[in-house]
């Protein structure tokens, strides 16, 4: 049995499994994909003491650095099922999709998340291209050109205004009648002179020159009308998606989905730790998710010199 199975191995389970390697104690990381979502991501500027990375080329990185520890990588492996421990200090069982069954006497879920998406024609293709998700990362490269938010809740109307200091104009499109944002954050948004809020109306197609974004495509949902914005970039907010379907009913998910834990990581599950954008952590961020790992793993070394299973 391990000491310490990661589940995930984006940069929460990479960090986790260095920090539980370096106590010296049997270590192994079950991921889907390893690398997780910085494999789908272009330029990184904001990996503090890194000025400029790619995301294929940190997640190469990444594994680099766990494989320079005694890591044994499953890669390629879906986890789908968590069984606890049926006696205190027992050990836990992950079963995987191929039917193996692994048993640890902790447990890091590093799960991550994705990005749900407007499923239009265009917005795979333009992905990176001026389609964008995350607005901390990729706004600086919209630096006083046009863009759209898609989505006019509280992430969506977040971004909007966050976009609107870099970007020399913002629209935002909302599906509803109305945005469902805060008031607070409604009222700034309309107090901003660069920022026009679209309601009622349907995305259908991004649109670009071949290279890059070049427009955005929406329906008028009252009169049916259509309608093209030109535009430079395209903010897709409508969600946030954690990979946790899988643990629904084993231990304890917020509303959104997300694994509730505490300041060290720690689930409603005892020797079951989480980090990363899988929790409730705020704000998804790569070096965010890397300190949630490293948490993670030091808390499952202190459970474990704090019991007998070690
Ligand atoms: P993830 O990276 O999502 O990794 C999750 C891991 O779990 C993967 O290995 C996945 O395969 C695996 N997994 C999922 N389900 C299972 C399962 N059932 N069984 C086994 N394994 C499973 N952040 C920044 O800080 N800067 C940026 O510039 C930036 N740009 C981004 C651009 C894009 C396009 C995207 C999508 C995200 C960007 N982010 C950026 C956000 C950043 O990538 C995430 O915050 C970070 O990757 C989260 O790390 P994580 O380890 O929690 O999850």
């Amino acid at each position: 049995a391990f000491d310490v199975l990661v589940v995930g191995g984006g940069p929460a389970g990479s960090a986790a499994a260095i920090y539980a390697a370096r106590k010296g104690i049997r270590t192994g990381v079950a991921a889907e994909r390893f690398g997780g979502q910085v494999l789908d991501t272009m330029a990184i500027e904001n990996f503090v003491s890194v000025g400029y990375t790619e995301g294929p080329k940190l997640a190469t990185a990444l594994e680099q650095h766990v494989k320079d520890y005694d890591v044994d990588i499953m890669n390629l492996q879906r986890a789908e099922k968590l069984l606890p421990a049926t006696e205190a200090g027992g050990l836990i069982e992950l079963q995987l999709a191929n039917g193996a069954t692994l048993k640890s006497k902790t447990v890091i879920l590093s799960t991550g998340a994705r990005w749900r998406q407007m499923g239009v024609p265009g917005e795979d293709e333009y992905r990176n291209k001026g389609v964008a998700y995350c607005p901390h990362c990729d706004g600086p490269l919209f630096k006083g050109k046009r863009v759209a938010v898609i989505g006019g809740g509280n992430s969506g109307v977040e971004a909007a205004i966050d976009l609107a200091g870099i970007t020399s104009h913002v629209t935002l499109v909302e599906f509803d009648s109305k945005l469902r944002a805060d008031d607070v954050l409604q009222r700034k948004l309309r107090s901003l002179p660069n920022v026009d809020i679209i309601v009622s109306a349907l995305s259908t197609e991004v649109l670009g020159d071949g290279q890059k974004v070049s427009g955005l495509v929406y329906k008028d949902r009252v009169d049916g009308v259509m309608h093209t914005l030109e535009l430079e970039g395209i903010f897709v907010q409508i969600g946030l998606l954690p990979n946790t379907e899988w643990l629904k009913g084993t231990l304890e998910l917020s509303p959104r989905g997300e694994i509730v834990i505490d300041e060290r990581g720690q689930t409603s599950l005892p020797g079951v730790f989480a980090a990363g954008d899988a929790t409730t952590v705020p704000y998804k961020q790569i070096v965010i998710a890397m300190g949630a790992g490293s948490t993670a793993a030091l808390s499952a070394f202190d459970h474990l010199i704090r019991s007998p299973l070690l």
